[in-house]
């Protein structure tokens, strides 16, 4: 089911958001209304509410539609990565990326401690290496753009190499979006967002979703989300669905915006890397420019000095806010090896991931350069 069959056959992905998952008909309100319930009186489709609600049918009709499959949502985005590793066989071996979201690593290495899975951690940038990394397993895990140093793997060329071994994929696209990236299409047989991030868009809501094409995969993961009670908050489905609405726009502005912010930083003297895949010079460019519809509002920089300079910019910034996580209305920064986890995989220690926001360029350059000023002496 990669587009979707209610109408909408055609329209641009920015009508998609808005047009996706409402009720139709005559006299239907425009909205699916919350349905808080935990049980429903026998004979309907759905029984209790771990089995199902009508907000979370709606948002995973429209985040189906957008990344060409079926999806299922879950509490978080790791309750989602929870679920797809619990679907796997006992003692299944995952080909990790060495980089990717630091909670999802930990997760793996609970996961192998405990005798449950066992983990093989491959540089992704390097296919011979993972097409060798899957060999026995039964499942690739990637993540593009990666977390934190925003750079690319190419998921076609990764996604042959790990079917050739039988191994299936993932991609967490969580920094891309739908809008920037259509994993299945490029060959990944499983796609994950963190909807808390871009979808949600607002920072008030926790909330994940794995997309897929295959019938089975689409019932097990329903079925674990079920049975591990990993069910959405109603009213975090409503309000993901309602984010969502807004996602094309305010992507296209953060990502403008990002762009600007990325090519001044790189200019300054108190910078040393600006990691962005929208920038000529960046290594990711040219697969960005093939893989991506566009870069994203996602970047990093490196400030000279060492982490205590680094953390002085995160102190200092006003506008922009000192916090984790991303994807919002607000742009956010932090440095990102002050997680043992992230130092651990080699981020940089002045790595400064920043999600840009929707606020005005040059209220946010303004306040950067002033965070960034006394590392210039
Ligand atoms: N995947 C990526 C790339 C993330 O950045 C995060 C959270 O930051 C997650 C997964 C986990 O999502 P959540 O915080 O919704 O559980």
């Amino acid at each position: 089911m990669p587009e979707p069959d209610d109408g909408h056959a055609g329209l641009g992905r920015d009508s998609l958001v808005v047009a996706l998952g409402r009720p139709q008909g005559p006299g239907a309100p425009l909205n699916v209304g919350l349905t808080p319930n935990s049980t429903y009186r026998f004979g309907g489709e759905v029984g209790y509410g771990r089995d199902g609600n009508p907000g979370w049918a709606a948002l995973e009709t429209a985040l189906g539609a957008l990344d060409g499959g079926d999806a299922v949502v879950f509490a978080s985005g790791m309750a989602a990565v929870a679920a797809v590793l619990e679907t796997l066989p006992a003692d299944a071996l995952v080909a990790c990326s060495r980089v990717a979201y630091h909670g999802v690593r930990v997760l793996m290495k609970e996961r192998e401690q405990g005798g449950r899975l066992r983990v093989r951690l491959v540089d992704a940038h390097d296919v011979d290496a993972v097409a060798a990394a899957c060999e026995g397993a039964s499942l690739l895990w990637l993540e593009t753009p990666l977390n934190p140093l925003i750079e690319l793997v190419d998921v076609a060329a990764l996604s042959a190499a790990a079917h050739a071994e039988g191994a299936a994929v993932l991609v967490d696209s969580t920094f891309a979006t739908p809008l920037r990236q259509r994993p299945l299409e490029q060959g990944a047989d499983l796609v994950l967002h963190s909807a808390t991030k871009f979808i949600g868009g607002h920072a008030d809501l926790l909330l994940g979703v794995v997309v897929t094409r295959d019938r089975d995969r689409r019932d097990e993961l329903v079925h674990r989300r079920a049975s591990d009670g990993a069910t959405p908050g109603v009213l975090e489905a409503f309000l993901a669905l309602r984010g969502l609405r807004t996602m094309a726009v305010r992507l296209d502005r953060a990502e403008q915006t990002a762009g600007d912010l990325a090519r001044r930083l790189a200019a300054h003297p108190a910078v040393t890397r600006v990691r962005y895949p929208g920038l000529p010079d960046d290594p990711g460019y040219e697969l960005a420019r093939r893989q991506m519809s566009g870069p994203g509002s996602m970047l990093a920089f490196e400030t000279v000095g060492d982490a205590d300079s680094a953390d002085g910019v995160c102190e200092r910034v006003e506008l922009i806010t000192s916090a984790t996580s991303l994807g919002g209305v607000e742009t956010l920064l932090e440095r990102r090896a002050r997680y043992a986890g992230d130092a651990e995989a080699g981020t940089p220690p002045t790595l400064i991931r920043l999600s840009v926001g929707i606020e005005n360029v040059e209220d946010l350059w303004r306040d950067l350069e002033q965070a960034l000023a006394p590392l210039r002496h």
